[in-house]
């Protein structure tokens, strides 16, 4: 299944990126991987695991005495990419829907993920407010020090990496 999501893993989110979360990550969590295909030809994936709102946002270097309630289990939408041909035609919609459908059935407390703000905009910024989704916090030059070691190729910036992260989030239990 993995060497398939690759190709299109690398165009969407940079060269070096995906291999080496996907490694980190499988070590610590249980992956859950949506596949969206078109005519029997994948054109695009979620990946997302379920974790404590402490462990998620401490995977983003962020610090969360400040949060009451940090063993809140949450569903992190990782990552989401749809290959650049398909791309504004509806298929990241399908891929939330599954995400926000497979959190509230597991009955977790929000969903969370991270656009990234460039030059060129906020990637997923329109799919956040058909969403509903909040922003938490911005981390500026999220990437900057480790694109530099890692040679990380942001598909925006290239090296070194000048992205903002931004931390969205939804309440799933109101
Ligand atoms: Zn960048």
């Amino acid at each position: 299944m993995l060497p398939v999501l690759l190709p299109i893993a690398c165009q969407g989110l940079g060269e070096g990126y995906f291999v080496s979360q996907l490694k980190h990550l499988k070590e610590h969590y249980t992956l859950d991987i949506n596949c969206v295909f078109k005519a029997d030809k994948l054109i695009g994936f979620s990946l997302a695991y379920q974790c404590t709102i402490e462990g998620a946002l401490c995977d983003y270097g962020l610090n969360v005495s400040s949060y009451a309630e940090w063993d809140r289990q949450v569903y992190v939408l990782k990552s989401m990419v749809i290959e650049e041909s398909y791309q504004r035609r509806g298929y990241g919609t399908e891929l939330m829907k599954s995400a926000l459908n497979k959190a509230k059935a597991n009955q977790l407390d929000a969903i969370i993920l991270v656009g990234w703000k460039s030059v060129k905009g906020t990637n997923i910024e329109h799919l956040m407010d058909d969403f509903g989704f909040e922003v938490i916090c911005e981390i500026q030059d999220f990437w900057h020090a480790e694109s530099i070691i890692n040679q990380y190729q942001c598909p925006v910036c290239g090296n070194p990496c000048n992205c903002t992260a931004i931390i969205y989030s939804k309440e799933l239990k109101m």
